[in-house]
């Protein structure tokens, strides 16, 4: 969907066919066997660019990190967006190019692990993402800036060294590394070797061992059989724990939002009368409000940046619902494609655009420290028209393109 985004070159793991799967896919299905497995990492991808043919020589592989998604950041009197799409070398060589380029972009990448290349892959830099992100900008100015749905992958680019100089084998064309090629080879040589594989999963519930169905980017599977969730992500399916907010009557579908609770230290939110202090709200103060939990709300899916946030804001600022039901034949749901880690940093967001006096916004926010305590994946009933999805229980709606335009995010 998006053009941006790689495509993979992978063997089906039970008959061998060739299949291309798009970067963000996690489901591989082959057509030929039928087989149909989740691709599982315990942290994040790595891929590699093929060499080209004929190179006799060893060849390395230089690991890059690539960061993709979406920076919001909140000023004074708005919050704005940006797209960002990054990649900076994971060895350390001042020499070598800094990033990749964008010839990746053309080609076809393989998983590291492949039984079909030969060569020596580079261990990367093990850092977590808001290490990676630490240093990052994209938007000066900003108060604060928050990242949301990255992908966080490596990818190697392969070299080689022959008549003393190394070598781009995509090219077969020198590098210019300013005569230091033979200290960096020797680097090349004596860096540990990474050792990672992409893991496949069969896709049956842990439950109950029916077969487990999803589009090929779902994060969440959910069971028809025995009305059970699970995140594969992990290399261990684990349980999600999912409530649905019911409606009757034909042409509904349920689209999946993160409901979170989130301790905030700074500020009393347990609450939604919490909520109305604290953001303002234009509503007169409800007794049972002051029993109502309050929970920040995130698609689960995704969606454009400004309908991301305006959903997240519409939720939030709606009192948890009390008819919520545990036991929901999966059908209809709208695959959710955005992690519980991802709409969590959504709320900073939220409370910043929740929050009617933006004087002190800024000294208030870097003071806050968000803990997620509770998640849950609620499903919400929309009501399909000609072009447009309404939230049956609140009105709102979107245009029903707006879901298939999310792969920015
Ligand atoms: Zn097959
Ligand atoms: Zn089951």
């Amino acid at each position: 969907m998006n053009g941006s985004n790689f495509q993979i070159e992978q063997q089906c793991p039970q008959c061998g066919a060739p299949i291309i799967l798009d970067e963000a896919d996690r489901i591989l299905s082959c057509k030929f066997c039928r087989t149909r497995v989740y691709l599982a990492t315990e942290d994040h991808f790595r891929f590699y660019i093929p060499p080209a043919e004929g190179i006799s020589e060893t060849v390395y592989f230089i690991p890059y990190w690539r960061l993709k998604g979406l920076s919001y950041a909140i000023k004074a009197h708005d919050i704005s967006y940006t797209y960002f799409d990054a990649n900076f070398i994971s060895f350390d060589s001042s020499l070598l190019p800094y990033s990749l380029g964008l010839r990746p972009q053309a080609m076809k990448l393989k998983f590291v692990g492949n039984s079909d290349n030969k060569g020596k892959f580079i261990a990367s830099f093990h850092m977590k993402e808001e290490n990676l992100l630490k240093n990052f900008k994209t938007q000066p100015g900003a108060d604060q800036e928050v990242f949301i749905g990255e992908t966080a992958s490596v990818i190697y680019t392969p070299v080689y060294c022959a008549q003393g100089r190394i070598y781009d084998a995509i090219l077969k064309k020198p590098l210019d590394l300013q005569n230091k090629d033979a200290e960096i080879e020797q680097a090349l040589i004596s860096s540990p070797e990474e050792k990672w594989r992409v893991d496949f999963f069969p896709l049956l519930c842990p439950d109950c061992g029916a077969d487990l169905p999803g589009e090929k980017d779902a994060l969440i599977l959910f069971c028809d059989n025995c009305h059970s969730a699970w995140n594969p992500s992990n290399k261990n399916f684990t349980k999600v724990k999912f409530l649905t907010w019911q409606e009757k009557g034909d042409n509904i579908i349920y689209l999946p939002f993160w409901q979170l609770k989130v301790k905030v230290s700074g500020i009393q939110l347990e609450s939604y009368a919490d909520l109305i202090k604290v953001a303002n709200l234009p509503k007169a103060p409800v007794e049972v409000w002051t029993q109502t939990p309050f929970y920040f709300c995130a698609p689960a899916f995704k969606v454009n940046p400004a309908l991301f946030l305006r959903w997240c804001r519409q939720l939030t600022s709606t009192p948890a619902p009390n008819d919520l039901t545990a036991d929901f034949p999966a059908q209809k749901i709208h695959p959710a494609t955005l992690p519980e880690n991802e709409a969590l940093k959504s709320s900073l967001l939220t409370l910043a655009s929740l929050i009617a006096d933006k004087r002190n916004l800024a000294e208030l926010l870097s003071s806050l420290h968000l803990t997620l305590e509770d998640s849950s994946l609620v499903l919400h009933p929309f009501k399909i028209s000609a072009s447009e999805l309404v939230h049956t229980k609140i009105g709102f709606g979107m245009e029903i393109s707006a879901l298939n335009m999310g792969a920015y995010l």
